[in-house]
């Protein structure tokens, strides 16, 4: 494409603004925001259609929808996607194309037929697939899918060219059938581990791709005259099609789709947190293909950098940049490397908050990017923010990432700001937790904010400056918020324990705060105490065991940091501890700390059992650092002489969570200086049912 004369972007990244062929249509560059759930789905259309619509205005060539249910006879319930079941899903899915290409990006759609990995719950038929199996879904559903029979499979592909002429008529360009991470039925076709038929479908690679190349084939006898049908394929599935047999549908099928879209293995593993999984980790399997192919292909590597994107294209791995989650931290990647402001680009950390929205059927959030899924619920934009009210000044006190978020998105509205933070360094929680083994990459939270700061005239950053109550009624300014983080707990309460358990003064104890400070045990053998959950336990175990500790892992879950379930990374991190040599003990909670030891109890019979151990580490909980707010709020009236309209406790100070929950808090902030909520109403939109008229 040639060079908008008002493009002020580096030449080096010319290359990803060429346009490129699809099948009938044209990408206008190589930004392709691949398929990616946000748990809003059927429930929230316009919450979806509106934020597809920012990453059209962010530049993207390619936006996908999430996957959508093509069919009810194989539906994900309780996962919250899209559907296109019928013509009367076809107004929501049109919404959403449109919002897509009202920048000139092409709109995507991504048909899933589940089968075997969809249980039915809703629409209650029988699943189908190629085999008589269980099925494979993450809650181990005790139902089976029955084998497909020549009827089932013709019906199949039937109704695969009914969505098509139904995803056509929405305004869809692209259509991709999705047989990747285990989760749609080309896969299961395509393994010898989930077809084992022995008639034309099954048994050999060539007929194992026949249901394959007939839907490729009848897609594009219904629509492929306008609309590009694609291929969504695992490159890697373990013990099944590995990489090898990919390459060899690839190559037997060279020209048969427009596109190949091609993502890891599970999708734990092409969504791999930065915990575990390298940014491009998938190079080595996707690598070579584009050999074996003239059409375009498409991966996923957590790209955010344009120098290595370029790479990607330069070396001829890719032609397509697939992004995911890239494109949720920041929709404005390419419009930023095109307006020459890369260093603007709000890199994703790689932290899986926004899948936890999905698995556990809310709505996404991200941590980097808070306006994420609420660019219609509450009119956020990402790059923009609603104009300064009647104010002037804010005060933020503390500056980790709820202190941070407030200060920067303030000071974009135009108020003049003060950053206080009592330390000599920014980044607060997100700095020391960045320390910790496997957790580098999320210092951009601080790094992104602290970037923007330092570009603003209207930001004053005091360091070293611990504030009290009456420095901040002395200092008087108009807004101010308390962003003053938490403290773990020390004396065992939790889930497990709700009062404190005996703890005996002559055994050492510990917590995150002590160990992240650089106060570790002495002793040999560390007990870790985990009634946390998420990630901090593991962590720690990890960082204990580098310093030369013998470190026991008990924890009151049958899993070992239970809840990473959700970032898709608790396998990871017991496979890891377990490698390290952590022992670990689940199901017991923990009784009584001793002078030598400690004393768990069973969590299903309550027998106890003793453990002896040097030394104790308890990941419990956090509470609020709000003496400021509590002395400050005993004070109110003094409010108004000291200039003060407003005073909130934001973050971990008003309720510890996870750092994006605390960005969250600081943006949130920001945008509510000056406005007032109207009595009764929600402070966000919602989308209600439609109730069907009484017959
Ligand atoms: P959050 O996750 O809510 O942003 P953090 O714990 O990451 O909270 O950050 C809190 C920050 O507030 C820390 O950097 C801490 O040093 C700072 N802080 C705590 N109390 C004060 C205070 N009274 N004045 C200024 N800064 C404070
Ligand atoms: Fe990236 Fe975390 Fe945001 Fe997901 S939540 S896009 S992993 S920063």
């Amino acid at each position: 494409m040639p060079k908008d004369t008002l493009s002020k972007r580096d030449p080096r990244y010319d290359v990803l603004f060429e346009p490129v062929r699809i099948g009938p249509v044209t990408a206008k560059n190589r930004f392709y925001q691949v398929p990616h759930c946000n748990g809003g789905g059927y429930r929230d259309p316009s919450a979806v259609a509106e934020m597809r619509r920012i990453k059209s205005e962010g530049g993207w060539g390619v936006i996908f929808t999430e996957q959508v249910e093509m069919h009810y006879t194989s539906e994900i319930t309780p996962f919250i996607e899209l559907r296109l079941w019928e013509d009367k899903d076809i107004p929501a899915l049109a919404r959403m194309a449109d919002a897509m290409k009202s920048n000139g990006a092409l709109a995507g759609i991504e048909l899933a037929y589940s089968g075997v990995n969809g249980s039915n719950f809703y629409t209650r038929e029988v699943p189908r697939a190629p085999m008589n199996s269980p099925i494979r879904t993450f809650t181990k559903d005790p139902v089976c899918a029955r084998a497909m029979d020549k009827q089932d499979i013709r019906d199949l592909r039937k109704w695969h060219r009914n969505a098509c002429l139904r995803a056509r008529k929405a305004g869809y360009d692209i259509i991709e059938l999705y047989g990747a991470h285990g989760f749609g039925v080309i896969q299961h076709f395509l393994s010898p581990l989930t077809n084992q038929r022995d008639d034309e479908y099954g048994g050999s690679l060539e007929n194992r791709a026949r249901l394959f190349r007939e839907l490729i084939s009848e897609c594009k006898d219904a629509v492929g005259d306008t609309v590009a049908i694609s291929v969504r394929l695992s490159l890697n599935e373990l013990g099944g099609l590995g990489n090898p047999q990919v390459r060899d549908v690839i190559e037997m099928h060279s020209d048969l789709p427009d596109l190949w879209d091609l993502g890891h293995g599970t999708w734990e593993e092409c969504s791999g947190t930065s915990r575990f999984t390298e940014e491009g980790a998938q190079e080595p399997l996707v690598g070579g293909i584009r050999d074996l192919t003239d059409k375009p292909v498409v991966g996923v590597g957590r790209f955010t950098s344009p120098d290595s994107m370029v790479s990607q294209i330069r070396r001829g791995v890719l032609d397509f940049i697939g992004c995911a989650r890239p494109s949720i931290a920041d929709p404005f990647i390419p419009r930023k490397i095109d307006e020459g402001r890369v260093e603007d680009i709000r890199e994703c950390i790689g932290c899986n908050i926004c899948v936890t929205g999905d698995m556990t059927m809310s709505i996404s959030r991200c941590t980097q990017n808070p306006t994420f899924m609420e660019e219609w619920r509450k009119g956020w934009h990402p790059e923009k923010m609603n104009e300064k009210g009647e104010s002037g000044t804010v005060l933020v006190i503390g500056a980790g990432p709820a202190g941070l978020e407030a200060a920067r998105a303030a000071a974009t509205r135009g108020y003049d700001v003060a950053l206080a933070e009592a330390g000599t360094e920014l980044g607060g929680r997100v700095r020391l937790e960045s320390l910790l083994p496997g957790l580098a990459t999320w210092g951009r939270v601080r790094d992104y904010r602290v970037h923007q700061i330092s570009q603003m005239a209207n930001v004053e950053i005091y360091y070293d400056s611990r504030l009290t109550a009456q420095d901040v009624l002395d200092f008087g300014f108009e807004n101010v918020a308390i962003a003053t983080g938490s403290t773990w707990r020390r004396d065992g309460v939790a889930r497990h324990k709700l009062l404190p358990i005996s703890i005996d003064g002559a055994m050492p104890i510990f917590t995150p705060d002590d160990l992240m400070a650089g106060r570790l045990p002495e002793g040999r053998h560390v007990v870790l105490y985990d009634d946390d959950h998420y990630y901090m336990g593991g962590v720690l175990a990890e960082l204990l065991v580098q310093k030369g500790a013998r470190v026991t892992l008990v924890t009151p879950s049958n899993l070992v940091s239970e809840w990473t379930i959700n970032t898709l990374e608790q396998h990871c991190i017991q496979a890891k501890l377990i490698e390290l040599g952590v022992e670990i003990v689940t199901a017991h909670g923990l009784n009584e700390v001793g002078s030598v030891g400690v004393t768990l109890d069973c969590t299903f019979t309550g027998r106890t059992r003793d453990l002896a151990c040097d030394a104790v580490v308890l990941v419990t909980t956090r509470l609020p650092n709000d003496g400021l707010w509590q002395e400050l709020k005993a004070r109110e009236n003094e409010w108004p002489a000291a200039g003060i309209k407003r005073i909130e406790r934001i973050g971990d100070a008003n309720a510890p969570a996870p750092i994006a929950w605390a960005v969250y808090a600081g943006h949130r902030f920001a945008r509510e200086l000056d406005t007032e909520l109207e009595e009764g109403a929600l402070p966000f939109r919602r989308e209600v049912t439609e109730l069907t008229p009484v017959e």
